[in-house]
């Protein structure tokens, strides 16, 4: 009998995950793993940064879902090339599904990748894919209790948009302490209030995802 230790299975991702980044550094084009909850508005939130980027930058999207194209028909509508990755039952992106759907991308003629990840705030956060950027979006409807009850998730993001901001007075989230909260595990993280749904906080999203891009091409060159 053989044993598959999961560290082996996750230190084989990190490889293409590397193979993937090293594609991308090439052709200059700045990777941003998407994660968050089913229903967190990532899709949503994506609609809406879109029109605010696309003039300022070329930008595609990888949609990583279960099944259906629902979101990556979403994305296409936008006037960006999008693939859909079907995990078929997997609940998480791996870098081998994403170094495929880069194949079907000119990444060229591309500044920015969008890798929206399969709604989960479990097992996402442990497989790398080859992003420069991992940006979370928590919902207020989720409570203000999930950054302290998913560490993993919270610990190596650059950012979390604490999306439907506009739900805030009706419900009981309390933005200070997840600040708190993602302050303690992600001391360098950004956090950002936007409501995807209304477009406040979009343009603010839209320039902080500029500046990063930018940050990251003066400091490649
Ligand atoms: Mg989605
Ligand atoms: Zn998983």
């Amino acid at each position: 009998m053989q044993i598959v230790l999961a560290s082996k299975i996750l230190e084989a991702n990190e490889r293409n995950a590397d193979d993937n980044q090293a594609r991308l550094d090439e052709a200059g084009v700045y990777g941003v793993n998407l994660l968050g909850s089913p229903g967190s508005g990532k899709t949503t939130l994506l609609e809406k940064l879109i029109p605010a980027l696309k003039d300022r930058m070329r930008v595609a999207v990888i949609e990583g879902d279960l099944a259906t194209a629902r979101d990556a028909e979403r994305i296409e509508v936008l006037g960006v090339p999008s693939v859909q990755i079907n995990t078929e039952g997997a609940c998480h992106l791996d870098a081998t599904m994403v170094a495929a759907a880069m194949d079907a991308l000119d990444l060229d003629t591309l500044d920015m990748v969008f890798m929206e990840n399969v709604g989960n705030l479990v097992c996402t956060a442990g497989f790398l894919l080859g992003e420069r950027l991992r940006v979370v979006v928590l919902s207020i409807t989720e409570g203000d209790d999930k950054v302290e009850k998913y560490p993993p998730m919270f610990r190596h993001a650059d950012a979390v948009l604490l999306n439907k901001a506009d739900l805030l007075p009706y419900t009981d989230f309390d933005v200070k302490k997840a600040e708190a909260h993602i302050k303690r595990l992600a001391p360098e993280a950004d956090v950002l209030q936007v409501a995807a749904r209304t477009g406040d906080g979009v343009p603010a999203c839209a320039d902080w995802l500029v500046g990063r891009r930018e940050a990251w091409m003066a400091q490649k060159t």
